[in-house]
């Protein structure tokens, strides 16, 4: 049985871990799937890279409002497809063929199986081949990620459906398409989807889209989704069915607040949600424990209960985020090669993206948190509207919303609907991050005239401040 001193589960951001400084290091990477894990292969950068095709081809429906009229000629799916996987894939194939064969990596042994914990630091690798193979090492780093929910819909299981996981490689674009799920998952392929022209049916359990956001940008993105996709909130999906009507995939039956209903159409996806890998990893034979959420429950070393085994990413972190993964994979790193001097992950302030349309961005507490919580705070908005470049866009619906500590000015939260907030966003996460308060971030720096950012700067000085904050 090989004994390592050190075993990573997992190529997402476990994948950057080794570098030079483990050269003494007798390692080994095991993966299950394709090399480099849900982000390169099927979440953000092919998303990103299909949305910002949708993008492109959504220019015409808003293009006429600024007197320039456009038309959509059509859309070559299998093009952009394999342009968009065509760039990615061989990405993949590349790590995998660095970490396996080159001269650099030969003190890593790359097993490609899926591993299961089967005792304390055991874990046995099934190859493609059916082989199994043993291993067991001093350290560990479970980096094994998530996989998307299938719901427990009656009749689901005789009708295809897809999951983000494969619904990106579709040989051809559907006439229609029905989304189950109101996360950040289903609004960015709705986008996706309508901009290509597919029409875009979307069912959510709850009364409201994104319900995670602030409120206020929920509601507001709720509005505007249902002026564009077919929503169907408060639905239940009772059944999934072939559909009776020639050619047409799926048939879901919903209860909802008038009663029943059927939709159809000739793709089904659905997005409701991940869960992490744990169970199927096993991670209880070694004596990991996990959380409610099947999360693997980590200290701010990212270490678990067990000596030696650390988890990061969306095995372990209630964000499900790239960024969150690959700071977590570098805390790890850290804390291997100086067990000493562990140092702590820094989760304050999580900043996310919505990547649909309009573009969602945020960091901090959302006002039904700092409410819950019983913050003392205030609130400010400022609508693209009503600067300079938001004039330019003709926009008329996106916000910046900001919370404050009204005592310190210190910034608590903040949200913002509407082009680019994803970049937009970032001086606010910076301030936050570095404890700037929020009239010395408006008024101690230039804000490029008249550039989106003034959205920002505005928000801040609408900001009602008791008049001794800093
Ligand atoms: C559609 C979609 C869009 C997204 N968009 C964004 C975005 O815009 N921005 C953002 O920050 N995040 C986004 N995410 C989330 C982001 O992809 C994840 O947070 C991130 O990839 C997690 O990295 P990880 O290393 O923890 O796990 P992963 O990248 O999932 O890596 C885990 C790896 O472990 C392997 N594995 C699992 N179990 C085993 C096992 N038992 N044995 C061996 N190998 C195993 C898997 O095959 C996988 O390769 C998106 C996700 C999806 C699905």
């Amino acid at each position: 049985m090989p004994h390592y001193d050190l075993v990573i589960v997992g190529t997402g951001s476990g994948n950057s871990i080794l570098d030079d400084r483990f050269a003494g290091w007798k390692t080994a990477i095991v993966e299950k799937g394709v090399f480099g894990g849900t982000c390169l292969n099927v979440g953000c950068i092919p998303t990103k890279m299909f949305v910002h095709t949708a993008d492109l081809a959504a220019t015409p429906s808003v293009s006429g409002r600024l007197g320039v009229d456009e038309e959509l000629l059509g859309v070559r799916w299998t093009d952009v497809r394999d342009r968009i996987f065509g760039r990615i894939d061989p990405i993949a194939a590349g790590g995998l063929e660095y970490r396996a064969k080159h001269e650099d990596n030969e003190n890593v042994t790359v097993y490609q199986g899926e591993g299961r914990f089967t005792g304390h630091k055991e874990l046995t690798v099934t190859l493609p081949d059916g082989r199994v193979e043993t291993v067991t090492a001093d350290r560990f780093v479970l980096a094994a990620g998530g996989r998307p929910v299938i719901p427990d819909i009656p009749g689901l299981d005789e009708v295809e459906y897809h999951t983000s996981d494969t619904v990106m490689r579709l040989d051809e674009l559907p006439a229609r398409a029905v989304i189950i799920g109101g996360g950040y998952i289903a609004a960015e392929f709705a986008h996706v989807f309508a901009s290509f022209g597919v029409r875009v049916t979307v069912v959510n359990r709850s009364g409201a889209l994104l319900r995670s956001e602030d409120e206020d940008i929920s509601a507001r993105f709720t509005e505007l989704a249902s002026q564009r996709f077919d929503v169907r909130l408060n639905r239940k999906v009772l059944r999934a069915g072939k559909s009776d009507t020639a050619g047409v995939g799926v048939a879901l039956e919903l209860e909802g607040p008038d009663g029943r209903e059927t939709v159809e159409a000739e793709l089904l996806l659905i997005a409701t949600g991940r869960r992490p890998n744990s169970d199927l990893l096993n991670v209880s034979a070694t004596g990991v424990t996990t959380v409610d959420s099947g999360h693997v429950q980590v200290d701010e070393y990212q270490r678990t209960g067990v000596d030696g085994v650390y988890a990061l990413g969306d095995l372990s972190s209630p964000y499900e985020l790239k960024h969150v993964a690959n700071h977590e994979s570098r805390v790890v790193q850290h804390n291997l090669l100086h067990p000493e001097e562990q140092v702590a992950a820094d989760h304050r302030f999580v900043p996310h993206a919505v990547f649909t349309s309009p573009q969602v961005a945020s960091v901090g507490l959302t006002e039904q948190q700092a409410r819950e919580r019983g913050v003392s705070y205030v609130t400010s908005k400022q609508d693209y509207a009503g600067i300079a470049y938001g004039w330019a866009m003709e926009d008329t619906s996106g916000f910046a919303k900001l919370l404050a500590d009204p005592a310190t000015g210190q910034l608590l939260g903040a949200h913002i609907i509407g082009p680019q907030s994803p970049s937009v966003i970032q001086p606010l996460i910076q301030a936050m991050s570095f404890g700037l308060d929020a009239r010395s971030m408006a008024r101690g720096q230039y804000w490029i005239h008249p550039a989106m950012p003034e959205l920002v700067e505005n928000a801040l000085l609408n900001l009602p401040l008791d008049p001794a904050a800093s």
